[in-house]
């Protein structure tokens, strides 16, 4: 029987679904597959973008882990393309490579300030309070007042995190030097600004509703901001997630407060304008422009310029893919140029044969995990019905690529590996009755994965 040797490159949600998905479907041939990762661990953004205080979603870590522990996918994490394995060593080895690398980056928001110190992007602080071991291990949080620009969950997850009182945060597996910084943050005030209506707003109500059960935490609204133009009102009325966010909103401006040591502010219908600097390069405040509805969905400015005055600027306005060696890019959107998830070559758009992307590279950043299941599905399928297009390896062996690497001195870790990293992350959390501490330093990660880790302190 012919056999379709598959690499998958990225082992986030997106490419272990299309491993799983491609291994259960009915087809004519055989699979082997090997999924390459840079991480020592696998998961993406399921690891290092989903916020710690929410285990629910974390636990789709179990799910994923179980399509892994079948067996039947050969993981090479702290591997990366471009770095360590190339497009001509993937045709090598390989009939097709689908690309699942994701976003990890933020996107721009260009206005005047917004590289001043103390100016951020959110994926930076994700990456950093999830544990990333390629952020610096510090974080300078020394805002008493700080400015959350964009109205999506990334924005309510930085606000959270950053209103949150540390000790809030310890039942989850944030690791100690996040949970060190945390603590001693001076944080009062965390403004969030959107720039359209409460009505408009791209967060979902799960999300929102957090935010209101936060120990020791104001909710701030300002009144100007709920005299709804026709459009929000028609928006409350007919779509159940605008409404629930509404009721919430509702309920919240009607609370007592005054009591609490923190306050969260939402502020709507607020056009980003300018960071403003102190003279000497730090944030001093934050500038931005009052809008109001145009009475089509969206806003016009209205000439009013408001300014905050805040310390730090998180800018949570989306993700951004990163290119790939060999690989074509749009560098409008951040993503792989592709059909149905075929990649498409750059200036004709003709199709690039083997090469397939799927999750937020072939789709751009926005989407729940769920989303990436049915990603994958339309690009396997492709996968599958293109046989006759498949490139033709010199050497399929699986043999190879370990050869390879081996030769290339690459510390690639595997799935055994992982298993120990995670045995030693929950050790690390029982000596201290936490669920787990996460291991951040890759070489420690590797040590870890290796079973070199140092043991356990009692
Ligand atoms: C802050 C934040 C919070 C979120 N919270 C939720 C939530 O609560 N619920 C929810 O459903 N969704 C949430 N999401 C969305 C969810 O994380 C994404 O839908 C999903 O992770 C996208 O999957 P992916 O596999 O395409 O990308 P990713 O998860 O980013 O995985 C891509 C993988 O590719 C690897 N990679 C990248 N480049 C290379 C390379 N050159 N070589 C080898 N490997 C490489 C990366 O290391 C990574 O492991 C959140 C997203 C963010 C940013």
């Amino acid at each position: 029987m012919t056999k379709l040797r598959l690499a998958i490159v990225g082992a986030g949600p997106a490419g272990i679904y299309a491993a799983d998905i491609l291994l259960k479907a009915e087809r004519s041939f055989d699979v082997s597959i090997d999924l390459f990762e840079q991480l020592p661990a696998p998961y993406g953004l399921v690891r290092y973008g989903v916020a710690p205080d929410h285990p629910r979603i974390k636990g789709i870590i179990t799910a994923l882990r179980e399509v892994l522990d079948r067996g039947d996918i050969r993981l090479f994490g702290n591997v990366t393309y471009g770095r360590d394995i190339t497009l001509d060593d993937l045709k090598k080895h390989y009939n097709a490579v689908i690309f699942s690398t994701g976003a990890v980056h933020d996107a721009d928001l260009d206005i005047p300030g917004i590289d001043l110190h103390g100016s951020y992007g959110a994926a930076d602080f994700v990456s950093w309070f999830d544990g990333h071991p390629d952020v610096p291990r510090t974080w300078p949080l020394e805002a008493a007042s700080v400015a959350v620009i964009g109205n999506g969950n990334v924005a309510l997850d930085v606000s959270r995190i950053l209103a949150k009182h540390a000790d809030d945060l310890l039942p989850t597996e944030i690791p100690d030097n996040v949970y060190e910084i945390l603590k001693a943050s001076p944080v009062t005030d965390v403004h969030v600004f959107g720039r359209r209506g409460p009505a408009q707003v791209k967060f979902t109500p799960l999300e929102l509703r957090e935010l209101g059960e936060l120990n020791d935490v104001d909710m701030i609204l300002y009144d100007e901001d709920f005299d709804y133009d026709e459009q929000s009102k028609a928006a409350v009325a007919s779509n159940k997630q605008v409404m629930v966010i509404d009721r919430v909103l509702q309920q919240w401006r009607q609370r007592e407060v005054g009591q609490a040591s923190r306050r969260l502010h939402l502020h709507f219908y607020a056009k980003p304008l300018e960071v403003v600097s102190d003279g000497d390069g730090n944030v001093a405040a934050y500038r931005y422009e009052r809008t109001a509805p145009d009475g089509e969905g969206g806003v016009r400015g209205t000439g009013e310029i408001r300014e905050v005055p805040v310390q730090a600027i998180y800018r949570a306005v989306g993700y951004f893919g990163s290119p790939l060696d060999g690989i074509p890019f749009d560098k409008e959107h951040g993503v792989i140029p592709n059909h149905e998830g075929q990649v498409l070559r750059s200036g004709d758009n003709e199709r690039m044969y083997g090469v397939y992307a799927t999750g937020w590279i072939k789709r751009g950043p926005v989407g729940l995990i769920g989303h990436t299941k049915s990603d994958a599905m339309e690009t396997i399928k492709h996968v599958i019905n293109d046989q006759g297009n498949w490139w033709a390896p010199t050497d399929p062996s699986e043999q190879a690529i370990v050869d390879l690497l081996e030769a290339r001195d690459v510390e690639y870790t595997n799935l055994d590996g992982w298993h120990n990293l995670d045995q030693h992350e929950l050790a690390l959390g029982e000596a201290r009755g936490r669920t787990r501490i996460k291991v951040v330093p890759r070489d420690e990660m590797v040590r870890a994965s290796n079973q070199l880790a140092a043991p356990v302190a009692d």
